[in-house]
């Protein structure tokens, strides 16, 4: 049985995709911001209830459209994860249409969304604003301090099994 899954994660320029990935894989934050071009895969193995999953993480260049990504980049994908940066509006502002494009043209995928720089926001004021804008999100996490992270790809590994 082949037990590893392609993990996709999406969202703009610098929501900290790529620090939420270290942080998952390497355990490690840096503030240094180093923009990803391209794609950069990476493998991490985790056990969920007796099965060992390997998560093949593509961390893939920020876009502010999802129409924008390669599609040869979503192809295949098990599972996504959205991320926003609660501190820029812009990063959130089509949100519901993106993850409709996502689960309308990858409807097998399971998608979770993560607002991500929880430490730099007052979380309930932010959730407040969320529900008035119709924005329901998965996992408020934060790459530097770790809160969160752990969670919410064990959460993907779930849904993806
Ligand atoms: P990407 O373009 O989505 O991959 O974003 P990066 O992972 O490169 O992060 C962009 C910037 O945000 C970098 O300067 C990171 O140090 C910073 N950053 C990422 N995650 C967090 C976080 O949880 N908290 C804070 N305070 N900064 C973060």
């Amino acid at each position: 049985m082949n037990n590893s899954k392609k993990v996709v994660l999406v969202g703009h320029f610098g929501v900290g995709k790529s620090s939420l990935v270290r942080r998952f894989v390497q355990n490690t934050f840096s503030d240094n911001y180093i923009v990803t071009i391209g794609v950069h895969i990476l493998k991490k193995e985790i056990r969920i209830n007796e099965l060992d999953l390997t998560l093949i993480i593509w961390d893939i260049e920020g876009k502010d459209d999802i129409k924008k990504v390669r599609p040869s980049y979503l192809l295949g994908t098990s599972g996504f994860i959205y991320v926003i940066d609660p501190t820029r509006t812009q990063t959130y502002e089509h949100f519901n249409d993106e993850l409709d494009f996502l689960k309308t043209n990858y409807s097998k995928a399971k998608v979770i969304s993560v607002s991500n720089k929880s430490d730099l926001i007052n979380l309930d004021e932010f959730q407040e604003s969320l529900k008035q804008k119709q924005i329901s999100i998965d996992y408020f996490a934060s790459a530097k301090t770790g809160n969160e992270v752990e969670e919410l790809f064990h959460t993907i590994g779930m849904k993806m099994i």
